[in-house]
Formats: structure tokens, C-alpha cells, sequence
């Protein structure tokens, strides 16, 4: 991996010896082939600090003020949507370019390919868009989607057992990608000063000098428009061509780390009946390249997730999934597969790696631009945090703008690695325990994956434990809240933990024994 300074578990051995932070190292062992690595690489020098919904400042209209006439956001899918709403506060207008044209209903489309799989919305990203969107929790439960306490309705199964109920509430929320998408974009679409462009590409970005002012947009063949703004944000996601753009215009692209995963998803979606409001979650975990996820969604019905890494792909026909949820160490996907009607066909979606620009580590960029989302980070979506990232990244943008507009780019990006490295490392982290993965790991990253696994192990049986870990995976908790001295007595005391729920004991809330 890229050296123990970028990464939060590094903060977590910091933070347990109080040592100053190590010099980072200066290259990436696993840039893209093809893609430029940066001579311009800066070493982080700043102490790591993860960055989570109880670190960052709350939205605050007060601090908002008037920095320009217009802002255009490029993608208007999750990222874009939710960066437009925190620009209306500080811009006359704010217009949001989509290459697609926005669907009727919520269904998937072409732009956001990811959006056929299972999404969870984490309650760090649905506390921040109840923060930007007052009222959003009633629009998506009004909409279908479906609340559930995350400490005892969501079966968690990992480190060979599944977890125990936590000590308090935590909300969860689950909804189609299309509908958490669908309800931010009709609540943006009421904000005042929001346009939309849709059906046109951004084919460019304009610069005066050395301040990005304004795109090009490509309305129809050999059709382009140049609309001017005084800040331009990519939220493009994963195929943003700002790296290729910055080298054109004479900056250096922004180092790459890029993780190869290889992990194939089928999703399928099956009846359900109102009241099962409970959900499971056994991803892939090495040694174990195989996982599934079962969560209730809208239209009475739950979406089955199914996975594989390095390879191990799942099957994109029912009989072949049930095959294949058979050798899941959970019985429920295969039981809800064999048992209930079948309401979709099997969509497929390959991820060969998760991908990450360093764009905090350039020392020259325009003026007038950010980047923001999937298009700064993409991740094997293992802990589905993609979503909550790009709402934590919104509100510390919402924050670097309120010192205006100087230097926006270069201060947005440090605050919204903060972020990202939270995400980043746990997802990362996890795909370097397979022995497939290549990635080198740093002592700080090891240390920190076996004393996750032995907190998993002890959650077990632990509640207290288990509600912890589940306010670091929702993004509500930096992962250094693991470290507080009650919890590692409770994680690292040799005292074994009897009460262990075993596979044979798996919780069954179907009700009656389980397959
Ligand atoms: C299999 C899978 C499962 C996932 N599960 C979860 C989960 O459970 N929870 C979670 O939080 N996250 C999850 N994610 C991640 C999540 O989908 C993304 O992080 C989230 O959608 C934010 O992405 P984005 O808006 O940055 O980019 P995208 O969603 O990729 O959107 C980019 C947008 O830009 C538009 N666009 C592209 N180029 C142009 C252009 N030139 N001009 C104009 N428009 C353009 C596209 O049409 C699209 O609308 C998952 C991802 C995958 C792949």
C-alpha cells in the first residue's frame, strides 16, 4: 500500500505510542498501467486525520456567503447532486450537466451502471442529506425504503460467526441505488437557483490562465456550447478524464493508486413480505472469496446480492445463483432464492479494482475547479460507503467554500482526503488480507487488519463491541474510536468470551429453524 502516513491505521498507531508522524514515502507501487504517475508527488506532512460524521463540523447556512453569479457541476448522479446542493447556499445559480437523461421513475440508467446492486445507505450519508435536504429520511421511507436497526436487524456475519446485537439503536437504510438517487434529485430540483442540463456531456473545461472558467458541452454531433462559471466541479465518477485534462493543460495528473480486486456481483431481486425489515451481510473475506447480502427494499421486495473476488465471479442465471448461495457460510440468500418469487432478471457488474487519485498530494492546480465522489476515489464496495463518502465530501466543501473561493481546490482536496482515507483503508484494507492481492501491506495496515479481526471475533459475543463497530462501518466514528482503552481491555484481554454464535446457531428470523 502507499506508505503508512495515508492510511487511519497509521493514525491508530500514532495515537497509541503519541510518536510524531513517520516521513511518508514518496511513490505509489501500484499506478494504473498507462496512467501517468506524477513527478510533481508530494508527501503528505500533515498528521492523518479520518475524517467521519462526528468530526466534521455540522452544516451551517450562517457561515455561507455569496462568492459568484454561477457554478456548474459536471455528473449528476449521488456526488454531484449532493455537492450542488451545498453550492446553492454560495453561488446566484448552480446548474448540474448530466450526460443522461434522468428517468421518469426510479430505475437504473445508463450513467450509473453500479446502479442494478445492492446499495446501503450508511447513516453517516443519511444524517448528512437530512442536514442538506430537510425531511429526506420521511421522502425515502415515503418513497419505500426501509428503516432497520443496524445493531440487531442486520445479520452480521463475519470472522466465522455472525456479530451480536448491539447495546443501542442504530439506524440503517435500505433502498435501490435508483430510489436514493431519484428522492435527492427531486429535493434538489426544489432548490431555488438549481438548473439542470440533461442529455449533453461535458466535453471540456475553459481555463483564463490558470482559473478554470467554465465547460464546453457537447449538445448534439459536432454540437458544442461553452457556458462560463466562476467554479466548475467534476463529479463524473469513475471515468472522469481530469487526470488526462490536467496533464493537456500543462499540470501534472495526480498520483494513482489502483488496487486490483477482481470481484464480480450478480444482484437479483426476490418477493418479500412487508414485514421482514431485517437484513443480512456476509461479504467475501479471506480466505473466503465468496459473499452475499440480502437487503429489503421498495415494492415489497429484497435485493440479493451476490459476490466474488479474484475471480471467484457468481453465475448471471438463478439456478446458477442458487449454486452458488449453497456454498455461502449463511443459509438465507439460498432460502430466499429457492423460496420466493423471482422479480428481476440476474444483473451482473464486474469491479476489477478499487482506484484512487491523490489529488491532495499535487502542489499546482487551477483555480475555480474541485473534484469530487467516485471520481476521486472508487472502491470495492465491500462496507457500501460510496454514497456516504460523496455526502461527507459535500459538506467538507460546504466548509472549505465558507474561506471563499482562493486556493479552493488544493483546501477541499485536503479536507476530503480526510474523508476518503476512512473509506479507502477499510475497504482497501480488507482486500489486502486475500492472498491474491498483490498490494503490498504496511506493518501499520497489518497490525491494525488483525486487530480488527480479532474486535470482529469478540463482537461475537460482545455487544458493546458489535455497537462500535457498526458507528466505523456506518461512518458515523473514526476507526481510531476502536483504540479507546475500554474497548481494547474488552478486544485484547485473554479472558475468552463464551456465547459464541455459531453457524449452526445462526439467528433465524424467518421464523421456526432455519435451512
Ligand atoms: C457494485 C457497487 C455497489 C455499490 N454499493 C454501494 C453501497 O451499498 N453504498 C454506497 O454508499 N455506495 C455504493 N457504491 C458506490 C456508489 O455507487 C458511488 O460511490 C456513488 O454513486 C457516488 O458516485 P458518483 O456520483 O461520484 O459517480 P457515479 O455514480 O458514477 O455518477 C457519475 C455521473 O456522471 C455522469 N457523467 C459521466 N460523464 C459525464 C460527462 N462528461 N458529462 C456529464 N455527465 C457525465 C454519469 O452519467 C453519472 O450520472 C457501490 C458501487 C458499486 C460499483
Amino acid at each position: 500500500m502507499t506508505g503508512d502516513l495515508t492510511h487511519p491505521w497509521a493514525e491508530i498507531i500514532e495515537y497509541g505510542h503519541h510518536s510524531q508522524p513517520r516521513p511518508s514515502t514518496d511513490r505509489l507501487d501500484t499506478c494504473c498501467p498507462g496512467e501517468p504517475s506524477s513527478p510533481q508527488f508530494v508527501p503528505r506532512s500533515k498528521r492523518v486525520v479520518a475524517m467521519t460524521l462526528a468530526t466534521i463540523p455540522e452544516y451551517n447556512p450562517e457561515q455561507t456567503q455569496r462568492l459568484g453569479d454561477r457554478a456548474i457541476v459536471a455528473g449528476g448522479s449521488m456526488a454531484g447532486l449532493v455537492t450542488a446542493r451545498v453550492l446553492s447556499d454560495y453561488f446566484g445559480s448552480v446548474m448540474v450537466i448530466e450526460a443522461d437523461e434522468y428517468p421518469d421513475d426510479p430505475v437504473p440508467r445508463r450513467g450509473v451502471p453500479q446502479g442494478t446492486q445492492v446499495h446501503a445507505l450508511q447513516e453517516s450519508g443519511r444524517a448528512t442529506l437530512e442536514a442538506l435536504f430537510e425531511g429526506y429520511t420521511d421522502d425515502l421511507l415515503a418513497a419505500g425504503g426501509v428503516e432497520m436497526d443496524s445493531a440487531s436487524d442486520l445479520l452480521l456475519y463475519s470472522q466465522s460467526g455472525f456479530l451480536a446485537d448491539g447495546t443501542e439503536q442504530i439506524p440503517g437504510y435500505t433502498a435501490t441505488r435508483p430510489l436514493v438517487e431519484d428522492v435527492t434529485r427531486r429535493r434538489l430540483e426544489a432548490v431555488e437557483g438549481v438548473e439542470f442540463r440533461t442529455g449533453c456531456r461535458v466535453v471540456d473545461y475553459s481555463c483564463d490562465g490558470s482559473t478554470v472558467d467554465g465547460v464546453v458541452l457537447r449538445n448534439g454531433p459536432g454540437e458544442t456550447t461553452h457556458l462560463p462559471a466562476e467554479f466548475v466541479v467534476d463529479a463524473t465518477g469513475r471515468t472522469s478524464v481530469t487526470p488526462d485534462w490536467l496533464e493537456r493543460n500543462g499540470y501534472a495528473a495526480p498520483p494513482v493508486e489502483k488496487v486490483d480486486i477482481d470481484v464480480g456481483y450478480s444482484t437479483v431481486t426476490v418477493e418479500r413480505s412487508l414485514d421482514e425489515e431485517w437484513g443480512v451481510l456476509a461479504t467475501a473475506e479471506a480466505p473466503r472469496t465468496r459473499g452475499g447480502v440480502a437487503f429489503p427494499v421498495e415494492d415489497d421486495c429484497w435485493q440479493l446480492n451476490f459476490h466474488g473476488v479474484h475471480g471467484d465471479h457468481p453465475p448471471g442465471d438463478v439456478d446458477g445463483l442458487v449454486e452458488f448461495a449453497s456454498t455461502l457460510p449463511v443459509p438465507h440468500l439460498e432460502r430466499l432464492l429457492r423460496e420466493r418469487r423471482v422479480m428481476s432478471e440476474v444483473s451482473q457488474y464486474p469491479f476489477p479494482s478499487s482506484r484512487r487519485q491523490y489529488y491532495e498530494r499535487l502542489d499546482d492546480f487551477p483555480e475555480g475547479f474541485a473534484v469530487v465522489g467516485d471520481a476521486i476515489a472508487s472502491f470495492n464496495p465491500v462496507y457500501g460507503q460510496g454514497m456516504s463518502v460523496a455526502a461527507l465530501e459535500a459538506l467538507e466543501l460546504h466548509h472549505t467554500l465558507a474561506d471563499g473561493l482562493a486556493g479552493i481546490g488544493p483546501r477541499f482536496f485536503q479536507r476530503a482526503s480526510d474523508v476518503v482515507d476512512t473509506a479507502w483503508s477499510l475497504a482497501v484494507g480488507a482486500d489486502a488480507q486475500f492472498a491474491e492481492t498483490t498490494t503490498p501491506v504496511s506493518p501499520a495496515e497489518d497490525l491494525f487488519a488483525r486487530y480488527f479481526a480479532q474486535f470482529t471475533r469478540r463482537s461475537h459475543s460482545d455487544p458493546v463491541l458489535r455497537s462500535a463497530y457498526m458507528r466505523v462501518l456506518s461512518m458515523e466514528q473514526p476507526p481510531r474510536a476502536l483504540l479507546r482503552p475500554g474497548l481494547l481491555a474488552r478486544v485484547l484481554t485473554p479472558r475468552a468470551i463464551s456465547g459464541r454464535v455459531s453457524d449452526a446457531e445462526s439467528p433465524s428470523p424467518f421464523g421456526g429453524a432455519d435451512a
